[in-house]
C-alpha cells in the first residue's frame, strides 16, 4: 500500500515549470502520481510546446494555461478558467522567481531601482496576486505552497537582490496564512537547498553554494527536486492539515548551522 495520500479528483495548480529540471516539474510529477487533476501554467506562449511534451509523460491529462504573473488581468482570467474547467482548487504550488542576473553577482547595492522592483514583483508579490485571484475558487480545505531560499534569512554570497525578494516572500506567507486561515486555506513555504535549475544558473558562483552544502550540511549531500516535491505533497495534502504560515527547510539541515 502506498504511504502517500490519494488526491484523486482534486485539482492542483502548478506554476513555474520551465523544463524537466524545474522544482515545479518534480512537484507536478509527485501530485500526478498521487492521482491529482493537474493544471500547469506557463509564463508565455513560447514555453507552451515544451510544457506539452513534458505533460505527455504524466499519468493524468493536465490542463495547460498561460499565466504571466506580472499581469493581474491574466492571473484573474487564468483562475476563472481553471474553476470553469477543473472545479474547486485544492491547492497551488507557486514556484516562480526572477531577477536580472546582473544583480545576482558582485556588490549587493549595485542593483538598480528597476531590477529591485521587477524581482520583488515576480518573486514575491506574485504569490499574493495568485492567492487573491484564486480566493473565490478555493476548495474548503485548500493549501498553497511557495518556494523560498535561505538567502532570504541570512546573507548568501551573490544571492543579493533575490535574498530581499525571498525575505518579502517569507513574510507574505505569514500574512497570507493569517488572513486566509479563517477561510480554511493554508499557506506555507518550502526553503529548498540549492538545486541545479535554469534559475539557479543565474546566481553567481552557484557551484560553490552546492559544494559548501555538500561539505557542511548535517546530511553531507545536496537535496533533489523530488525530495522538495515530497514535502510539497505533505503540505498540499491533508497530511499537512495542521500546518500553516510555516517555512520548512528541505536542505539536508544546512540552515541549522
Ligand atoms: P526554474 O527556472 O525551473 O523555474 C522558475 C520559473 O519561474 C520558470 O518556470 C519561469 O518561467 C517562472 N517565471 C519567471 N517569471 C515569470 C512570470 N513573469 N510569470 C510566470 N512565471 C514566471 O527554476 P527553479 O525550479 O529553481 O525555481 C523555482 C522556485 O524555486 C523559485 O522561486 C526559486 O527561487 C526557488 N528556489 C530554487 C532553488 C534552487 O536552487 N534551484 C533553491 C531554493 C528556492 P519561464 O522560464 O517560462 O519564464
Amino acid at each position: 500500500m502506498s504511504i502517500y495520500p490519494t488526491l484523486t479528483n482534486k485539482t492542483y495548480v502548478v506554476m513555474g515549470i520551465a523544463n524537466k529540471r524545474s522544482i515545479a516539474w518534480a512537484i507536478a510529477k509527485t501530485l500526478d502520481a498521487a492521482g491529482a487533476k493537474l493544471v500547469l501554467t506557463y509564463a508565455a506562449e513560447r514555453f507552451k510546446s515544451g510544457l506539452e511534451s513534458l505533460a505527455a509523460d504524466l499519468n493524468g491529462e493536465a490542463l495547460l494555461l498561460e499565466c504571466d504573473v506580472t499581469n493581474d488581468a491574466a492571473i484573474d482570467t487564468t483562475f476563472r478558467t481553471i474553476h470553469e474547467q477543473a472545479g474547486p482548487i485544492q491547492g497551488i504550488a507557486h514556484s516562480i522567481a526572477f531577477a536580472d542576473k546582473e544583480a545576482l553577482r558582485g556588490e549587493f547595492s549595485e542593483m538598480t531601482r528597476g531590477q529591485f522592483a521587477q524581482a520583488l514583483d515576480i518573486s514575491a508579490y506574485s504569490l499574493t496576486a495568485v492567492v487573491k485571484a484564486a480566493k473565490p475558487y478555493f476548495a474548503q480545505d485548500a493549501s498553497v505552497i511557495t518556494l523560498t531560499y535561505l538567502g532570504g534569512e541570512r546573507v548568501v554570497p551573490n544571492y543579493n537582490l533575490m535574498g530581499v525578494a525571498k525575505a518579502a516572500l517569507d513574510s507574505s506567507v505569514k500574512y497570507l496564512a493569517n488572513e486566509y486561515g479563517p477561510h480554511g486555506v493554508r499557506v506555507n513555504a518550502i526553503s529548498a537547498g540549492p538545486i541545479r535549475t535554469l534559475s539557479a544558473k543565474g546566481v553567481g558562483d552557484f557551484n560553490s553554494i552546492l559544494s559548501e552544502l555538500e561539505q557542511k550540511a548535517p546530511l553531507r549531500r545536496n537535496v533533489s527536486a523530488e525530495e522538495v516535491a515530497s514535502t510539497g505533497l505533505f503540505l498540499l495534502s491533508s497530511m499537512g492539515s495542521g500546518v500553516t504560515g510555516e517555512v520548512i527547510h528541505v536542505d539536508s539541515g544546512y540552515h541549522i548551522l
